[in-house]
């Protein structure tokens, strides 16, 4: 198996280093990841500014870009074979709920399935690597079970997998989740900069609103691993024929 793997940490972040060190024992790994941390990214692309790819001692490639930079760069040139399969991660902290739409993480594993590579982004509940090696551990093992199960042929997929910070032997079973919801973030938060103007930084993201049975966060609450089967298309299909009938009303000079 060959596999690309990416992340929006960073090159030097420990996920990725861990991951790498777990996938490896089993696959052929390529690494090419962001020079900095890029989280929060989701599916950026550079376009107006040049890319360098650099090679570091332990031979992982890194890129002056974003996530999906990196994904789209491998694929569309810098690699000479196409991987069987696109990771990302680990990263350092959740992407459950409406994260999924900001994430780096997310976003590097969607660009390949975007390519029509099956695709998985790994996610760390806890921020600051706590059992990294146990989560890499289990990422791998998900990773050599669905490759040996499904690379074969089908249609691309996109899973994304949020990893409790548990020793290994406490880790529950994977459960397959719909996305949660969470409040809308904190407050912006303002401060001086040194030269009298207002900073802003963007404030944290809220707490999770809908944690309910059958969510990303309810499963990871429980211990268990939770693996989210994404898509795409962002189509409201069930607004289709409302939209279609109300545009006609409102064509036909109608008041609603
Ligand atoms: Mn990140």
């Amino acid at each position: 198996m060959k596999i690309l793997l990416c992340n929006d940490d960073g090159f030097q972040a420990q996920g990725i280093v861990a991951l790498h060190d777990a996938l490896r024992t089993f696959a052929e790994v390529e690494v090419v990841a962001p020079e900095h941390n890029n989280s929060a990214k989701s599916n950026a692309l550079t376009l107006h500014s040049p890319l360098y790819v650099h090679r570091a001692a332990n031979g992982f490639r890194y890129v002056n870009g974003t996530p999906a930079d990196c994904v789209h760069i491998a694929l569309t040139g810098l690699l000479d074979y196409r991987p069987d399969l696109v990771v990302s991660g680990i990263n350092n902290g959740a992407n459950m709920g409406d994260d999924t739409i900001y994430s780096g993480t997310v976003g590097a594993a969607m660009e390949g399935y975007l390519f029509g590579i099956p695709a998985i982004a790994f996610s760390q509940i806890d921020k600051g690597w706590a059992h990294i090696d146990a989560c890499a551990a289990v990422a791998a093992d998900l990773v050599r079970r669905i490759g040996a199960h499904q690379l074969e042929g089908g249609r691309p997929w996109l899973l994304n997998v949020n990893i409790p910070n548990l020793p290994v032997d406490q880790v529950k079973p994977p459960k397959v989740c719909r996305l949660g919801r969470r409040h809308a973030a904190e407050k912006v938060i303002t401060m001086p900069s040194p030269r009298g103007d207002t900073m802003y930084w963007i404030g944290g993201a809220g707490a999770a609103l809908d944690a309910s049975e059958g969510t990303d966060f309810h499963a990871t609450a429980q211990g268990h691993v939770a693996i989210t089967p994404l898509k795409v298309d962002l189509t409201d299909h069930d607004a289709l024929a409302y939209w279609a009938q109300g545009l006609n009303h409102m064509l036909a000079g109608g008041q609603g």
